[in-house]
């Protein structure tokens, strides 16, 4: 257990593209969650019949009613997004959410207390590098599907204090800055001591940026790694957690 490679998915903001991602996550046996808040005014969202069509075979998971930015809101509005796009999802659904992914990463303390209270196991965030789930709430994630530029790469790494990972892949030069690559490197290493791999991204912009193709390879790629388990964002969790506990007795 202890060596395992994990291998999840997760998709944000419930595009009507996300159906294709649902498509290529099938025909390479991937598992994934998918975030989909219920209205967006930045991108539209698949209707209901799609969400229960993708939430047969994957897990569904909350994004706020509105696609808000939770940590501008006031404590009503917060507590309204939080809660509702459960109580909306639940009834369309007719299943429990458990995941929670806050809309472009941003929150406050104040959110990652509502979004516990409100019933959901954690909160996905933004982050990326992270390789396991040390987090008591917060999910991190290892790699967004999208070529960053040097500067948000370098960025988030000394933000975190990602010393070893900025000089590892060497953002500076050009071909290190494609996500596939890192993807496979990242998984590479992984092999030999195990972790949680967990690629996300928006369908929306895989098709904005001719990214498909490159997806499709990193989901062979991730298909063919030997013995990992592939589960949702809530199965992963819930593995690694009930390991944690065990580990503690
Ligand atoms: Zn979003």
């Amino acid at each position: 257990m202890e060596n395992t490679v994990i291998i999840t998915t997760s998709w944000d903001d419930g595009h009507v593209y996300d159906l294709r991602i649902a498509e290529l996550l099938e025909k390479y046996q991937l598992q994934g969650t998918f975030y989909v808040p219920i209205r967006n005014s930045e991108n539209s969202v698949m209707k209901p019949t799609s969400m229960i069509e993708i939430g047969k075979r994957f897990e569904i998971g909350g994004h706020t009613v509105n696609h808000k930015y939770l940590q501008n809101l006031g404590d009503e509005e917060a507590s309204y997004e939080i809660l509702n796009c459960k109580s909306v999802l639940e009834n369309i659904l007719e299943k429990e959410i458990y995941a929670f992914c806050f809309p472009g990463g941003k929150f406050s303390n104040r959110d990652v207390h509502l979004v516990k209270k409100n019933g959901f196991l954690f909160g996905r965030t933004t982050r990326f590098f992270n390789t396991t789930l040390n987090n008591k709430f917060l999910m991190n994630t290892t790699v967004q599907c999208y070529n960053h530029d040097t500067y948000t790469l370098n960025k988030h790494c000394l933000k975190r204090a990602y010393f070893s990972q900025l000089i590892k892949f060497g953002f500076f030069f050009d071909y290190n800055k494609n996500f596939r690559k890192l993807a496979s490197e990242i998984t590479s290493n992984m092999i030999l001591n195990g972790g949680i791999f967990h690629i996300w991204g928006h369908s929306w912009e895989i098709d904005k940026f001719g990214l498909w193709y490159e997806l499709e390879e990193t989901f062979k790629m991730l298909s063919d790694i030997p013995n990992a388990l592939h589960l949702n964002n809530s199965t992963s969790w819930k593995l690694k957690k009930s390991f944690a506990d065990i580990q503690k007795k």
